[in-house]
C-alpha cells in the first residue's frame, strides 16, 4: 500500500479497540493480503453506539459553526492525505489511481465542506398564526448507523457523514468487509482535526456479524444505507423494531437512450464511460437502448472506442479498467453473462473473464463485454450485475423507447442522447428515474436531491433533503405577550 499504515482496529470513542478474531483483506489487484481487520460483532457494536449515545448531548449542544469548522478541518485533513487516501483506496478496491486522485478524493472532502457550508445556510422558517410565533428548527436526531459499500467506499461514506455530523448526529460507520482500509484512516483524520471522542465511530466486520446488531440497536435514530437490495430488505426490517427513519441508496439498472438525431460520438462517449470502474457503479447505464437506424453507426463507434481501453493495473496511467472486487464478484458476473449466452445472447464484445490478465496477475478481471440478442424480460436485461457488462437492445418509435426504459423494477437513474431539445424534455418527464442526464453523464450537484425510485431507493439526500433525514424538525409555538 506505498508504505501507508493503517491500523485497523474499530475506532470507539476516541480510541482503537481490537476484536479477538480477525479477517483478511486481500487487493483484488493482486489477490496480496493488505491486512488483518478487526471482526467486529455484537459486542463492539453496543460499544460503538454506546460512545455515539455518549457523545451525543456534546456534539448536539455544539453550534453549528463550530460543527462547520470541524468539518472543513477534517475536509483539510483528507485534502493533506490525499495521496496516502488514494493509494490506500485503490490498492484495497482496484478503481482507477488517477479516478481516486483527481475525482474522488477531492469529491469526498466536498463531500464534508459542502454540508458544512449547507447547514450554516439552512432556512429557519418562522411565521404567525393569530399572533402566536412559530420557530421551526432542526433538531439533531441522534446518533446514526452508516452502512457503506466497496464501490467508493470513502467518497459514498463522507456523502452520509458530512450531512450527519453537520445536523449533530454522532455516527458509526460499519464499512463494506472487502474495502475496510479508508475508513480506519479516515479516523485518524478525525482525530488531528480535534473531533470531540465519539462522535465518529468506526466498526469493522462483516455485515450479518457486525453491521446486523448496529441497525438493531434500541440507541440508532437513523440509518442509511448504500448497497444491495437484499441488505436493504434485512435492514429495513431491523430499523422497523424501533421505527428507525431509513434511507436507502440501492442498485440499478439504468438506461442510455440513444436517438437517431443524437451526436453518435458523443453518445459512444457516453456509453463507453459505462465501464468506469468496471461497471461498478450503482448509476452506471448498463442498458443500451438505441434507435434502430443509427445502431451499426453507433456500434462502430462503441466498438472502436471500447476496444481502445487497456485493462490492467489501476495503479498505471495508461490503465482505462481495472480489476472486479473479488474473485467471488467475478464468478458472479461471469455467471450472469454464462446465462444470457446460453439463452441466445451474443457477444459483441468481451463475454468473459480476462483469464490470461487474471491468471498471470492473481486479480480478479473481466473483460469489457457488449451483449446483443437480448430479451426484455431476460435476466441480463433485468437484473443488476455490477460490472463491465452492457446490454444493446433497439427500439423503432419514442414510447417504445419509454416502454424499455422503464421496464425494469429499477429507477436511478436514466442518460439520454439527443439532439432535440423538445424530445429530451418530453422523454424525461415519461421516465422513471431520480436523475435524468441529457447528453451528459455523472454530472452531479451535492444541493440536487440524489437517490432511487422503485427497487432503486428511498427517500432523497443532497442539498437540504439531508438534513430533512439527519434532523428531527421541531415547531416552538410562543403565544402573544
Ligand atoms: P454487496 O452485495 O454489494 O456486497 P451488500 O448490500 O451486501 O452489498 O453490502 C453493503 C454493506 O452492507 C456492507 O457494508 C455490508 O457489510 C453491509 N451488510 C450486509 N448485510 C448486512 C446486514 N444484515 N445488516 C447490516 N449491514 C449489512
Amino acid at each position: 500500500m506505498a508504505g501507508v499504515t493503517v491500523d485497523t482496529r474499530h475506532w470507539i470513542g476516541g480510541e482503537r479497540l481490537d476484536s479477538a478474531a480477525t479477517f483478511t483483506d486481500r487487493s483484488p489487484i493482486d489477490g496480496t493480503p493488505l491486512a488483518e481487520i478487526a471482526r467486529g460483532g455484537a459486542e463492539e457494536a453496543r460499544a460503538a453506539v454506546a460512545a455515539a449515545r455518549a457523545a451525543f448531548p456534546g456534539w448536539a449542544a455544539t453550534p453549528p459553526p463550530e460543527r462547520a469548522r470541524l468539518l472543513h478541518a477534517i475536509a483539510d485533513g483528507v485534502d493533506a492525505r490525499l495521496e496516502d487516501l488514494a493509494a490506500v483506496e485503490t490498492a484495497d478496491n482496484g478503481a482507477l489511481l488517477r479516478s481516486h486522485r483527481r475525482g474522488v478524493m477531492p469529491r469526498a472532502a466536498h463531500n464534508l465542506r459542502f454540508f458544512a457550508d449547507r447547514l450554516l445556510a439552512l432556512g429557519h422558517d418562522d411565521f404567525t398564526t393569530r399572533g402566536h410565533t412559530n420557530h421551526v428548527t432542526w433538531d439533531p436526531a441522534g446518533p446514526a448507523a452508516l452502512i457503506t459499500p466497496w464501490n467508493a467506499p470513502l467518497m459514498l461514506a463522507t456523502w452520509k457523514i458530512g450531512p450527519a455530523l453537520a445536523a449533530g448526529d454522532p455516527v458509526v460507520l460499519k464499512p463494506a468487509e472487502w474495502t475496510p482500509l479508508t475508513a480506519s484512516l479516515f479516523a485518524d483524520i478525525t482525530a488531528e482535526a480535534g473531533l470531540p471522542p465519539g462522535v465518529f465511530n468506526v466498526l469493522q466486520g462483516y455485515g450479518a456479524e457486525a453491521g446486523e446488531p448496529l441497525v438493531s440497536d434500541a440507541d440508532i435514530r437513523r440509518v442509511s444505507f448504500t448497497g444491495s437490495v437484499p441488505t436493504a430488505r434485512r435492514i429495513a426490517r431491523a430499523a422497523a423494531e424501533h421505527l428507525v427513519p431509513t434511507s436507502f441508496e440501492l442498485g440499478g439498472k439504468s438506461p442510455l437512450l440513444v436517438f437517431a438525431d443524437a451526436d453518435l460520438d458523443l453518445a459512444a462517449d457516453l456509453a463507453v464511460e459505462q465501464y468506469d470502474n468496471a461497471g461498478q457503479v450503482c448509476l452506471a447505464a448498463t442498458r443500451l437502448l438505441v434507435e434502430e437506424p443509427v445502431r451499426d453507426a453507433f456500434l462502430e463507434r462503441f466498438l472502436h472506442r471500447a476496444r481502445a481501453l487497456v485493462q490492467g493495473d489501476p495503479r498505471e496511467e495508461a490503465t482505462g479498467i481495472g480489476p472486479t472486487i473479488h474473485p467471488r464478484h467475478l464468478e458472479r458476473v461471469d455467471g450472469f453473462v454464462r446465462r444470457a449466452l446460453a439463452a441466445g445472447a451474443t457477444a459483441l464484445l468481451g463475454g468473459g473473464p480476462h483469464t490470461e490478465l487474471t491468471g498471470r496477475t492473481g486479480g480478479a478481471y473481466y473483460r469489457p463485454t457488449l451483449l446483443a440478442g437480448v430479451a426484455q424480460d431476460s435476466e441480463i436485461v433485468q437484473e443488476e450485475v455490477f460490472g463491465p457488462v452492457l446490454t444493446l437492445q433497439t427500439f423503432t418509435t419514442e414510447d417504445e423507447a419509454v416502454a424499455l426504459a422503464n421496464g425494469t423494477r429499477f429507477g436511478l437513474a436514466a442518460t439520454l442522447a439527443t439532439g432535440d431539445r423538445d424530445r429530451a424534455d418530453r422523454v424525461a418527464a415519461r421516465l422513471v428515474a431520480g436523475t435524468v442526464w441529457t447528453n451528459c453523464f455523472f454530472v452531479r450537484d451535492l444541493a440536487a436531491p440524489f437517490g432511487g425510485s422503485r427497487a432503486s431507493g428511498m427517500g432523497r439526500e443532497g442539498g437540504d433533503w439531508s438534513f430533512d433525514f439527519y434532523c428531527d424538525l421541531k415547531n416552538t409555538v410562543t403565544a402573544p405577550k
